[in-house]
């Protein structure tokens, strides 16, 4: 397969300025753009010509070029995709008038904004729901106009400049030639009509401002950031849209003691060493109230014990998670003089060597990758 040379795709000498290639692909892309020449081998024309530029507008991919030829490109013998920025070739050839989809934009029925609110909750309020009032602004159609914009007793009428239309035709001299385009109507900004008297109460938006307060249902176990969608209750929609939606950010404040993680409860607790180590009957709290805890004879720290269904409930299914109650045994640091006569005995018993603790494959394993007691305790 031959290639043509690219310098010679856009008639220019070796050594052109860039300038001077800019130009010539200016006046070749003109000529060519398929848009714009129907003759059957346009397209591909354009297209090397876009890809001759896309190389020799690029420093880097020129100075390859010269040295190496199209091998240099990296790309050998295959198709050559350069992609050149058109942007502002085509904003010389049609304008920035977004090709006439200005009126029908704005003639089509657009959902109204959403609307996005912080609700905070106090911990129990998010585990076990709660009805909440909330107090939010919004617009709304104005009561006065009905959302026609214009004062009651007058209506609006049709606008001269574009007939009703929206939109004017407007013919632009461009380096094509002459090129018609429809731009929106700048008498009426593509409503059609024109108002003479505005409302006095929203001065011809149709709209007014209004604080809205209303009774919202929260479910029982959302958490910090569950968003509450209540549909029809954002911003209205314009020219018959419907209304956008109303988003309720939860906050969730944090309990002085319980944690929450995803659906169970911690609850870290002290005992002392005489409970951990003859076993004990102590009282903890939970979120239905205070529950008895067993602490079995020779509990070590950081032993979990769990109450099963007594943690958040479910936000989307029946049933609740697990309190998760970690015991921490807390050595004392300060003794009667009683307590110390009794530890001192105690001591003597139970010997003044350390023991070495064999450890099994499995104690390490859960260590070194973070097993339940060491996690819950974070
Ligand atoms: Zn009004
Ligand atoms: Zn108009």
């Amino acid at each position: 397969m031959s290639y043509r040379d690219y310098y010679e795709i856009l008639g220019v000498s070796r050594n052109a300025s860039p300038e001077e290639i800019k130009s010539a692909f200016r006046k070749l892309a003109r000529q060519y753009h398929p848009d714009v020449n129907k003759s059957p081998n346009a397209e591909e024309k354009f297209k090397e010509i876009n890809e001759a530029y896309g190389v020799l507008s690029d420093p880097e991919k020129r100075a390859r070029y010269d040295r190496f030829g199209r091998e240099g490109l990296g790309d050998v013998g295959g198709f050559h995709d350069y992609t050149v920025d058109f942007s502002d070739l085509f904003e010389e050839l049609f304008g920035s008038f977004g090709f006439s989809t200005g009126r029908r934009a704005r003639r089509m029925p657009h959902r109204g904004r959403d609307i996005q609110m912080e609700v905070t909750l106090t911990f129990e309020e998010a585990v076990f729901g709660v009805e909440k009032e909330i107090e939010f602004s919004r617009n709304e159609v104005c009561s006065r106009c009905g959302g026609l914009g214009a004062e009651p007793g007058t209506s609006p009428i049709r606008c001269a400049t574009c007939q009703g239309r929206g939109e004017v035709r407007q013919i632009r001299q461009t380096f094509l030639g002459s090129v018609v385009q429809a731009i929106t109507c700048p008498q009426c900004n593509g409503r059609g009509e024109i108002i003479h008297s505005p409302c006095q109460a929203c001065r011809g938006t149709g709209l007014e401002h209004k604080r809205i307060r209303k009774k919202v249902q929260i479910p029982a176990g959302v958490d910090e950031g569950t968003q509450i969608r209540l549909a029809g209750e954002g911003e209205p929609g314009t020219n018959g849209g419907p209304h956008g939606s109303l988003f309720l950010v939860l906050k969730v404040l944090p309990h002085q003691f319980f944690k929450r993680r995803e659906n169970d409860i911690l609850l870290n607790i002290d005992i002392n060493i005489a409970q951990a180590t003859l076993g004990a009957e102590i009282k903890v709290p939970t979120l239905d109230g205070e529950e008895t805890l067993k602490i079995p004879p020779g509990t070590q720290p950081g032993k979990v014990f769990v109450l099963r269904g007594k943690g958040v409930p479910y936000l989307r299914r029946t049933g609740r998670g697990d309190q998760l109650v970690i015991v921490n045994v807390e050595i004392p640091t300060k003794l009667t003089r009683e307590q110390r006569e009794l530890m001192e005995k105690l001591a003597a018993t139970l010997g003044t060597s350390a023991r070495l603790k064999e450890k099994g494959f499995l104690d390490w394993l859960s260590e070194t990758l973070g097993g339940r007691g060491n996690e819950m305790k974070s």
